[in-house]
């Protein structure tokens, strides 16, 4: 692991801001898989696999969010591992909630831990 890592923006699922979050530490593992062979014995070529963990740190709310990040040197050099979100689980509305009242929700969220007057509000508009 390492620490220091340069920040990252991120949506954080804790408090539902996007922002610029401060890498904590991050873990990579590298794999590879030789494809055929050649008359010597050596591999025509090789594809490398790569995940990478980061935890970052929110500003705003100072929750912790783990993403996985996965790469393969089949892939374009110009486009990014996909990432995901793996803590906090996120909660997508099931359809279940009126669209209008999950907006409202999460824009509550947004503003809960920078003014809590502000989130009552929003629930009280509803
Ligand atoms: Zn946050």
């Amino acid at each position: 692991m390492a620490t220091g890592e340069n920040p990252t923006v991120l949506m954080c699922f804790h408090c539902g801001n996007e922002t610029l979050m401060k890498k904590l530490a991050t873990h990579t593992i590298k794999d590879s898989d030789k494809i055929g062979m050649d008359d010597f014995g050596d591999p025509l070529y090789v594809v490398d696999f790569v995940t990478t963990w980061d935890l970052c740190l929110c500003p705003v709310c100072k929750e912790c969010t783990l993403t996985k990040e996965e790469w393969c040197s089949e892939d374009s050099p110009f486009s990014p591992g996909d990432k995901i979100i793996l803590f906090p689980t996120i909660k997508r509305n099931s359809g279940k909630i009126p669209l209008k009242i999950h907006a409202a929700y999460e824009a509550a969220l947004r503003v809960r831990r920078i003014d809590g007057r502000s989130a009552h509000c929003h629930f009280v508009e509803l």
